[in-house]
Formats: C-alpha cells, structure tokens, sequence
C-alpha cells in the first residue's frame, strides 16, 4: 500500500483523462490527496481514473474545462472549491501537439498549441497561487502553501525539428515555471517542472507501437528503456510531498538520459 505523504490534500491535475495525468491522478490519489481530474474531451478516460482512485479507498471527481480558455478555467477552480473547498496541489500536465515542417505549420496549428500548453499553464497557475496566498500555509496538511508541478518536456532543451510549435511553447513552460518559482518563494509556494523524456503514451503512439519503431527511439534512450506514465506519477507524487521541501525551480528531467546528448557516448 502506498504512503500517504499526500494525506488530506486536494491536487487538480489538468489533462487527467489520458496517458501521463492518468498516471499522475492515480499516484496522487493513491498517496492519499483528493483529485480533481480535468479533461476536455475524453469523459470516459476521467470517470475511469476516477473510478479506479475511489476503488483504491480514495476521493476523486472529473471536471471538464479546455485550460487555454479563461472562463472555463476559472470555472473548473470553482467546481474544485464547491467540492473540497480548497487547493494545495496543481498539477499543469494538459497539452498537446500539432505537428508540422516549420514552412508549412499555420497560425491556427502555432495557436493551439501555445494556447493550451503554455497559456493553459498560465492561467491554471494564476488561479491555483491566488488561493495558495489568500489561505497560507496549513501546517496539518504541508509545509508549503501550495505546490505547483508544470509538466514540461526535455524539449525544454531539446530543439525539435517539425515540431517548433511545441518545442517553442514548452521553452516557454521551462521560463514561466522559473520566474513564478523566483516570485512566489517567499509565500512558500513551491514550483517546479518534471521535464519527462519519452513515455508510452497516445500522444507519442508512432515512435512507439511497433518494435522497429521502439529501437530506434531507444537510440536516444542511454537507459535502454521507453518510459511508462507510471515513471512520471512516482515523480510527481515526490515533487508534491514535503519530503521535496526544499526544491524550487528545477526541473526533474524523468527520462532514462535522453537529455545526456546520446550521441556522444561513442563520439565526440
Ligand atoms: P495524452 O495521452 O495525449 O494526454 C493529453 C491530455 O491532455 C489528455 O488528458 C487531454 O484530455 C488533455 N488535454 C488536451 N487538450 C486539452 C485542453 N485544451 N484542456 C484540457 N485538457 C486537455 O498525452 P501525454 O503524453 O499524457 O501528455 C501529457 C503531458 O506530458 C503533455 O503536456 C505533454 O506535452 C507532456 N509530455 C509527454 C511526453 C510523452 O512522451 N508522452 C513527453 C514529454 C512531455 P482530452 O483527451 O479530454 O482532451
């Protein structure tokens, strides 16, 4: 049985329907905080990770809201407040890709991807550090006010070729994530990313799903291994619990090496 370190805390984990934040939702519900799992399309995916926190003798329900529309958000805030009153954990995962050659992507590929995997952590944040500040610290349930987990990418770091729309907005995560971490210290907020390599997930399915496809994504992985959303829940479970008091702005790259420039271990 998993240990409680999240006991009596209330977590909202954006895009909790499917793949990472099903994970992250499960963790989190299983180390004993109450979950608010967002999605906004995949219904069945949310009341299944409901179903299976509450199976597991926790609390959970599912609230719908598209994160890059501010009125949708501040309405998911409320149905969290009206259902536990409170929130100490964020975690910002929604997001998404619209792939394209950097000459053909259009304005409409470019904002959608802006809009919900930079602008949506926006203003999940925003939202999240005003009660954090309005309600302080809770010395029962954390040491910190409140903590915030932005799920980023090694494309923080990593350009991407075909993919500048997401590479751009999840950069943009890795400098947001840090100036919040910089501004909101001194309210013992804490924040910080995990930046997750390759995981098996539905939004990466291609560079995964056969065995040629495995072995050559594995050539990025020094660890010889594709992650699963599990790796990400564990990660996030610790970066939410005080045992992680003391870390702030960082990100925890969870991704069997990928960000160690492969390459280099037979060159250079
Ligand atoms: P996924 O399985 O496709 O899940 C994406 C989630 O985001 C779904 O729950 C989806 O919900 C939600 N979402 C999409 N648009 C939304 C919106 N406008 N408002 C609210 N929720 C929205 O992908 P994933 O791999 O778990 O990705 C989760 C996060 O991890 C993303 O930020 C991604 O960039 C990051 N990441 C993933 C990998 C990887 O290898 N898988 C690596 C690095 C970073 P609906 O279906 O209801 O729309």
């Amino acid at each position: 049985m998993a240990e409680k370190v999240l006991e009596g805390q209330v977590a909202l984990v954006t895009g909790g329907s499917s793949g990472i934040g099903a994970a992250v939702s499960k963790a989190l519900g299983a180390a004993g905080a109450k979950v608010v799992v967002n999605y906004s399309r995949s219904v069945k995916g949310a009341q299944e990770v409901v179903e299976e926190i509450k199976a597991g003798g926790g609390e959970a329900i599912p609230v719908q809201a598209d994160v890059s529309q501010e009125d949708q958000v501040l309405a998911m805030f409320q149905q969290t407040y009206d259902a536990y009153e409170t929130i100490d954990i964020l975690v910002n995962n929604a997001g998404l890709q619209k792939d394209s050659s950097f000459v053909d992507m259009t304005l409409e590929q470019w904002n959608k991807v802006i809009g919900v995997n930079l602008t949506g952590q926006f203003l999940c944040a925003r939202e999240a550090v005003k009660e954090f500040i309005r309600r302080g610290v809770v010395p029962e349930r954390s040491i910190a006010a409140g903590k915030i987990i932005c799920m980023s990418s090694v494309h923080e770091i990593i350009p991407w070729a075909g993919h500048c729309n997401y590479a751009a907005s999840k950069g943009g995560v890795m400098l947001l994530m840090k100036s919040m971490a910089q501004e909101l210290a001194p309210y013992k907020i804490r924040i910080n990313s995990i930046g997750p390599g390759a995981i098996k997930t539905p939004i990466n399915r291609p560079a995964w799903e056969t065995p040629e496809a495995e072995q050559e994504l594995l050539k990025l992985i020094p660890y010889k291994r594709v992650g699963e959303p599990e790796d990400i829940g564990k990660a996030a479970v610790w970066l939410a619990s005080d045992r992680s008091d003391y870390v702030q702005g960082v990100t925890l790259f969870v991704d069997g090496g990928m960000t160690l420039y492969p390459e280099f271990a037979s060159g250079g």
